[in-house]
C-alpha cells in the first residue's frame, strides 16, 4: 500500500507542478486546485513513480499513456465543468483525468478500448474508493445507452469529429476533442447550440495516442 501514501514531499511536488501549469496559461482555479488535490503518483507504475510530478505524459501499459498534466488541465478548462454535469470521457486510460472530473463534481461515464487497461483501472479505482461509471468498448461511437451528456471529452487523437458524439450531446453541451493526423492534433471545442448549429473553436496543437475504432484510426 506504500504507493497510495501521500506525503508532504508529494504535496510539495504537486504545488510546483500547479505553478508550472499556471505559468503555461491555465487560469481556472478550480481546475488547478483539483490537480493539486489529486496524487498523480497513485496512477503510476512503481518503476516510473519518481516521474509522477513532471509535466509529461508517461506509459501506463498496453502502448497507452497518462496524459501530460498541462494537457489534462487544458482539456478540463475547456469543458467548463459544473457540479452535477454528466460527462462522457472517451479513453479512460489510467483513470486520472476521469478522477479530476469527479473531484470537480461531475457524474463521470468513461469508456476504454483496451480490455486489460479497463480491467486494471477498474480494480484500481475501486481500491482508491473513486466511483464513476466505467465501460469497455469503442468510444468513437460514444456511449449511446447513457446519452445525452452535458459534456464529452475525447482523450485520444481523432482523424475527424465523429458525428455520433455531437448527436449524444445535450443542446448547450460541449465536446472537447483533439483532431488531426497521427502525430499532431488541434484541440477543438464544439458547442452544440441547437440540433442544426454547432460552434467550433480551435486551440493549440497536441500529440495524443490515436483514437481507435469505427470513427477513429483503423
Ligand atoms: N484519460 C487518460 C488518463 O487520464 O490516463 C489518458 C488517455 S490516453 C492518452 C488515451 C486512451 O484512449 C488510451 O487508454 C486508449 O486505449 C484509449 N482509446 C483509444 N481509442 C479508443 C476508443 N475508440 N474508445 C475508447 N478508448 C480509446
Amino acid at each position: 500500500m506504500l504507493r497510495l501514501q501521500d506525503t508532504y514531499l508529494h504535496k510539495g511536488k504537486r504545488k510546483a507542478l500547479v505553478k508550472t501549469i499556471r505559468e503555461k496559461g491555465i487560469k481556472d482555479e478550480r481546475v488547478l486546485d483539483a490537480i493539486y488535490q489529486l496524487p498523480r503518483h497513485f496512477f503510476f507504475d512503481s518503476a516510473l513513480v519518481s516521474h509522477a510530478y513532471e509535466d509529461k505524459a508517461f506509459p501506463i501499459g498496453e502502448g497507452q499513456t497518462i496524459s501530460q498534466p498541462y494537457t489534462v488541465a487544458f482539456q478540463t478548462e475547456l469543458l467548463e465543468v459544473k457540479e452535477g454535469d454528466k460527462i462522457l470521457e472517451i479513453g479512460t486510460g489510467s483513470g486520472y483525468q476521469g478522477t479530476i472530473l469527479h473531484i470537480l463534481g461531475a457524474e463521470v461515464y468513461s469508456i476504454e478500448y483496451q480490455k486489460k487497461l479497463y480491467e486494471r483501472t477498474r480494480k484500481f479505482l475501486e481500491r482508491l474508493g473513486v466511483s464513476f461509471h466505467l465501460f469497455q468498448g469503442d468510444g468513437s461511437k460514444g456511449l449511446p445507452q447513457h446519452a445525452p451528456y452535458d459534456k464529452i471529452l475525447v482523450t485520444a487523437g481523432a482523424p475527424v469529429v465523429p458525428n455520433e458524439l455531437i448527436r449524444q450531446l445535450k443542446i448547450g453541451g460541449i465536446l472537447v476533442i483533439p483532431v488531426g493526423d497521427r502525430s499532431s492534433q488541434k484541440m477543438l471545442k464544439l458547442t452544440k447550440q441547437s440540433n442544426t448549429k454547432v460552434v467550433k473553436e480551435e486551440f493549440d496543437s497536441f500529440a495524443f495516442v490515436p483514437l481507435l475504432g469505427k470513427d477513429g484510426w483503423k
